[in-house]
C-alpha cells in the first residue's frame, strides 16, 4: 500500500457507502479512463470478470470461436469457456513473447477457408510488454474482428506513446493482489464505445431493467467493484507511475548484472514501446549457459528466493487438451520454448537492492559452479 488508501476508505465509511457502487467507484472509473485516455471505464470485481463482460458484449456464444494468446495466465481464456465458445490458441513471437502476427494470419486464413471467422481476438501483453499491436490490429481490421486487449499485466505501459489497453474494442485491467497496483481484488473494462460500457455496467449489476419492481430481460452478473476497494484503487493509481519507474529500475539492475552472461537473455522491449516491467523475465539457453532454467529455479528455491517459471502455455494445459493451436512457424514453437527455458525473477516495486543482489549472486553462482563441473568432466 502507498499510505493514502486509508483516506479513501475512511471517506467510504464516513459516508456509509459500503456497497458495490458509490463515489469511489465512479471516481476510480473516471481516473483510470483519464489515465489511459479511453472514453469510459467500468470497475468490476476482477480482471476475469472484465474479459467475461467483453465477450458477452461482443455476443460470443455457444459455437463461436475466439482466438487467444497461448502464453498467458489461464484467466485470459476461461471466460471463453464460460460463454461455451471455443478457444483457438495462437503462439508467441520472439520479439515481444506475445501473439505472433504470422501465426494469427495463418489462423485467420484457415478460418476463412472453413467459413468460420472468430468472434473476437484476445491479445495479451505479457509481463507488461505490449504485443506487436500494429501488425495485429491490421490483421484483425482486415478481417473485421474486434480485439479484446488483455492488459491485466501491462497497466502503465505504452506502445508508441499510447497507453496499453486502449488498442482494441475493449481493454481490461486487473487489480489482483499480484498486479502492479491492487485493490486486493478487482478489474476494469475500458472502451471508447460509451454505449458498450453503459451496457457492461448494466450486465455487471444483475441486468436489472429500469422498472420500479425487480424485472430482468437479460441474464446479468454480480460483477461490480466495492466502493471500499475502489478507494484503495484510487490511492494506488496515484503511485502507478512511481511503481513503473521502480520496476524498470529493478529490471535495469538485473540487465546490467545478468545480460552479459552467456545464454541468459532478458525479455526484450519492442522498439517504441515502454514496458511497466511488471515482472523481470529471462530465458536460459541451456546449451549456451551450461545450466537449465529448472536448475536455476531449484537453486533460487534453496536460497528461499521465490522465482517462477514463465506461464505454461494454455494449449499445453490439461483443461484445453485437443484445442487448436497455431505455431509461430512450422519449425518454431515459441511459447513452448519460452515455457521450457524462461523464469520470472522477484521484481516487486519495493525490492531492496540487498535482496536483489542475493538473487543475482545466486544465479551467478549456479552458472559458475556448473561450468566448472562441466570443465572437470571434459578433462
Ligand atoms: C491477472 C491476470 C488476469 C486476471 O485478472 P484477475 O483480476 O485475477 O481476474 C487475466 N489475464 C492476465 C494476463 C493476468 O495476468
Amino acid at each position: 500500500m502507498s499510505g493514502h488508501e486509508q483516506k479513501y476508505i475512511n471517506e467510504a465509511f464516513e459516508t456509509n457507502w459500503i456497497a458495490p457502487l458509490g463515489p469511489n467507484v465512479d471516481a476510480f472509473e473516471k481516473e483510470i479512463a483519464e489515465y489511459v485516455g479511453a472514453n469510459d471505464a467500468v470497475a468490476v470485481n476482477s480482471g476475469t470478470a472484465a474479459i467475461h463482460l467483453a465477450l458477452s458484449l461482443l455476443d460470443v456464444n455457444k459455437g463461436d470461436i475466439v482466438f487467444c494468446s497461448s502464453l498467458t495466465f489461464v484467466a485470459s481464456a476461461n471466460p471463453i469457456i464460460y460463454q461455451r465458445a471455443e478457444p483457438v490458441f495462437i503462439d508467441s513471437e520472439p520479439g515481444t513473447w506475445n501473439m505472433s502476427p504470422q501465426a494469427l494470419e495463418r489462423a485467420f486464413h484457415e478460418a476463412t477457408n472453413e467459413g468460420r471467422l472468430p468472434k473476437a481476438v484476445i491479445v495479451v501483453n505479457l509481463y507488461g510488454q505490449s504485443a506487436k499491436m500494429d501488425e495485429i490490429l491490421s490483421i484483425c481490421n482486415h478481417y473485421r474482428v474486434p480485439i479484446i486487449e488483455d492488459a491485466a499485466e501491462s497497466l502503465g505501459s505504452t506502445f508508441k506513446g499510447r497507453a496499453s489497453g486502449t488498442f482494441g474494442k475493449f481493454g481490461i485491467f486487473s487489480f489482483n493482489g499480484n498486479k502492479i497496483i491492487t485493490t486486493s481484488g478487482g478489474g476494469m473494462l475500458i472502451s471508447n464505445d460509451i454505449e458498450a460500457i453503459k451496457k457492461a455496467r448494466f450486465l455487471a449489476t444483475q441486468a436489472r431493467d429500469p422498472a420500479p419492481h425487480y424485472q430482468h430481460s437479460n441474464i446479468g452478473f454480480n460483477y461490480r467493484m466495492s466502493n471500499i476497494l475502489a478507494g484503495i484503487g484510487r490511492a494506488q493509481l496515484e503511485v502507478l507511475d512511481d511503481r513503473v519507474e521502480a520496476r524498470r529500475v529493478v529490471f535495469e539492475r538485473y540487465y546490467q548484472e545478468l545480460a552479459h552472461l552467456s545464454g541468459l537473455h532478458l525479455m526484450p522491449e519492442l522498439e517504441n514501446t515502454r514496458s511497466n516491467r511488471w515482472l523481470t523475465a529471462l530465458i536460459i539457453n541451456e546449451e549456451e549457459a551450461g545450466v537449465s532454467a529448472e536448475e536455476i529455479l531449484r537453486a533460487l528455491t534453496l536460497e528461499n528466493i521465490e522465482a517462477r517459471p514463465v506461464w505454461k502455455p494454455l494449449h499445453m494445459q490439461p483443461i484445453f487438451q485437443g484445442t487448436r493451436y497455431y505455431q509461430h512457424s512450422n519449425s518454431e514453437n515459441i511459447s513452448e520454448y519460452l515455457f521450457k527455458s524462461g523464469i520470472c525473477l522477484p521484481s516487486g516495486s519495493n525490492l531492496e537492492v540487498e535482496y536483489q543482489s542475493k538473487v543475482i549472486n545466486c544465479i551467478k553462482d549456479v552458472i559458475n559452479n556448473n561450468s566448472k563441473e562441466r570443465d572437470v568432466i571434459h578433462i
